[in-house]
Protein backbone atom coordinates (compact mmCIF):
# COMPACT_ATOMS: atom_id res chain seq x y z
CA UNK A 1 0.00 0.00 0.00
CA UNK A 2 1.39 3.43 -1.72
CA UNK A 3 0.50 5.24 1.91
CA UNK A 4 2.81 3.15 3.88
CA UNK A 5 5.92 4.36 1.91
CA UNK A 6 6.92 7.37 3.57
CA UNK A 7 8.96 8.08 7.24
CA UNK A 8 6.09 10.34 8.55
CA UNK A 9 3.50 7.53 8.15
CA UNK A 10 5.75 4.83 9.51
CA UNK A 11 6.53 7.11 12.39
CA UNK A 12 2.71 7.70 13.18
CA UNK A 13 1.60 3.92 12.95
CA UNK A 14 4.73 2.99 15.20
CA UNK A 15 6.31 1.01 12.93
CA UNK A 16 10.45 1.73 11.99
CA UNK A 17 10.27 1.65 8.63
CA UNK A 18 7.81 0.89 5.43
CA UNK A 19 9.13 -2.89 5.85
CA UNK A 20 7.98 -3.28 9.25
CA UNK A 21 4.67 -1.61 8.14
CA UNK A 22 4.16 -3.72 5.61
CA UNK A 23 4.90 -6.84 6.95
CA UNK A 24 2.44 -5.71 9.75
CA UNK A 25 -0.44 -5.74 7.01
CA UNK A 26 0.73 -9.06 5.46
CA UNK A 27 0.11 -10.65 9.07
CA UNK A 28 -3.07 -9.49 10.19
CA UNK A 29 -5.72 -11.34 10.62
CA UNK A 30 -8.92 -10.14 8.80
CA UNK A 31 -12.02 -11.25 9.88
CA UNK A 32 -16.17 -9.69 8.67
CA UNK A 33 -18.42 -8.88 10.89
CA UNK A 34 -22.16 -7.66 10.01
CA UNK A 35 -23.08 -4.25 11.46
CA UNK A 36 -26.13 -5.52 12.50
CA UNK A 37 -24.08 -8.11 14.80
CA UNK A 38 -21.81 -5.26 15.88
CA UNK A 39 -21.88 -3.25 18.95
CA UNK A 40 -19.29 -1.10 20.68
CA UNK A 41 -19.82 0.31 24.18
CA UNK A 42 -20.54 3.95 23.94
CA UNK A 43 -20.76 4.02 20.45
CA UNK A 44 -23.56 3.62 17.74
CA UNK A 45 -23.87 -0.12 16.54
CA UNK A 46 -22.99 0.19 12.88
CA UNK A 47 -21.11 3.59 12.54
CA UNK A 48 -17.91 1.76 13.23
CA UNK A 49 -15.98 0.55 10.25
CA UNK A 50 -13.12 -1.73 11.69
CA UNK A 51 -12.13 -2.01 14.93
CA UNK A 52 -8.79 -4.30 16.01
CA UNK A 53 -7.79 -6.93 18.75
CA UNK A 54 -4.44 -8.11 19.20
CA UNK A 55 -3.45 -8.95 15.06
CA UNK A 56 -7.30 -8.92 14.02
CA UNK A 57 -8.59 -6.80 12.24
CA UNK A 58 -12.50 -7.12 11.99
CA UNK A 59 -14.47 -5.53 9.14
CA UNK A 60 -18.01 -4.30 9.16
CA UNK A 61 -20.42 -4.05 6.52
CA UNK A 62 -19.68 -0.44 6.94
CA UNK A 63 -16.34 -1.10 5.76
CA UNK A 64 -17.70 -2.22 2.31
CA UNK A 65 -20.12 0.29 1.69
CA UNK A 66 -18.42 3.29 3.24
CA UNK A 67 -20.61 5.29 0.52
CA UNK A 68 -24.18 3.60 1.45
CA UNK A 69 -26.39 5.27 4.65
CA UNK A 70 -24.68 3.91 8.05
CA UNK A 71 -27.87 1.80 9.03
CA UNK A 72 -29.95 3.75 11.77
CA UNK A 73 -28.20 7.30 11.09
CA UNK A 74 -29.59 10.06 10.59
CA UNK A 75 -29.75 12.15 7.32
CA UNK A 76 -28.42 9.38 5.32
CA UNK A 77 -25.44 9.84 6.28
CA UNK A 78 -22.86 7.56 4.74
CA UNK A 79 -19.42 6.18 6.55
CA UNK A 80 -17.65 8.43 3.61
CA UNK A 81 -19.85 11.31 4.62
CA UNK A 82 -18.89 11.12 8.15
CA UNK A 83 -15.18 10.67 7.39
CA UNK A 84 -15.90 14.28 5.81
CA UNK A 85 -17.30 15.73 8.75
CA UNK A 86 -14.65 14.47 10.94
CA UNK A 87 -11.94 15.42 8.70
CA UNK A 88 -12.45 18.21 6.57
CA UNK A 89 -11.72 16.62 3.37
CA UNK A 90 -13.87 17.43 0.46
CA UNK A 91 -13.91 14.38 -1.68
CA UNK A 92 -12.91 10.56 -1.05
CA UNK A 93 -13.41 7.38 -3.22
CA UNK A 94 -14.55 3.86 -1.71
CA UNK A 95 -11.25 2.74 -2.22
CA UNK A 96 -9.18 5.58 -0.54
CA UNK A 97 -12.20 5.50 2.56
CA UNK A 98 -10.88 1.62 2.68
CA UNK A 99 -7.19 2.62 2.94
CA UNK A 100 -7.62 4.73 5.51
CA UNK A 101 -9.44 2.47 7.98
CA UNK A 102 -6.71 -0.02 7.41
CA UNK A 103 -4.18 2.22 8.30
CA UNK A 104 -5.65 3.70 10.98
CA UNK A 105 -6.32 -0.20 12.01
CA UNK A 106 -2.63 -0.74 11.28
CA UNK A 107 -1.69 2.05 13.48
CA UNK A 108 -3.46 0.07 16.91
CA UNK A 109 -1.30 -3.17 15.94
CA UNK A 110 1.87 -1.66 15.78
CA UNK A 111 1.04 0.56 18.79
CA UNK A 112 1.73 4.03 17.19
CA UNK A 113 -1.87 5.09 17.26
CA UNK A 114 -3.35 5.29 21.30
CA UNK A 115 -6.53 3.17 22.39
CA UNK A 116 -9.56 4.93 21.24
CA UNK A 117 -12.44 2.72 22.76
CA UNK A 118 -13.61 5.42 24.94
CA UNK A 119 -13.19 8.26 22.01
CA UNK A 120 -10.83 9.73 19.94
CA UNK A 121 -11.42 8.04 17.20
CA UNK A 122 -11.37 10.64 14.71
CA UNK A 123 -8.60 12.49 16.13
CA UNK A 124 -6.41 8.85 15.21
CA UNK A 125 -7.77 9.21 11.94
CA UNK A 126 -6.75 12.87 11.39
CA UNK A 127 -3.45 11.41 12.58
CA UNK A 128 -3.65 9.35 10.15
CA UNK A 129 -4.64 11.27 6.98
CA UNK A 130 -1.85 14.39 8.16
CA UNK A 131 0.52 11.38 8.03
CA UNK A 132 -0.06 9.29 5.42
CA UNK A 133 -3.03 11.11 3.27
CA UNK A 134 -1.80 14.19 3.23
CA UNK A 135 -2.49 14.80 -0.13
CA UNK A 136 -6.17 14.91 0.27
CA UNK A 137 -5.35 17.96 2.71
CA UNK A 138 -5.69 20.48 0.22
ZN1 LIG B 1 -9.03 3.48 16.24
Amino acid sequence: MAALNSNECDQALGAGNVEIAQAALRGAQIFNISASGYSVEGLSVGVTSAEVDGNTIYLATNFYNPASPIPGAVLGLTPIGLLQIQTGISTIDAATYQAIVLVHELGHILGGLPDDSQGGSSDNTKTIINACFSYLLN
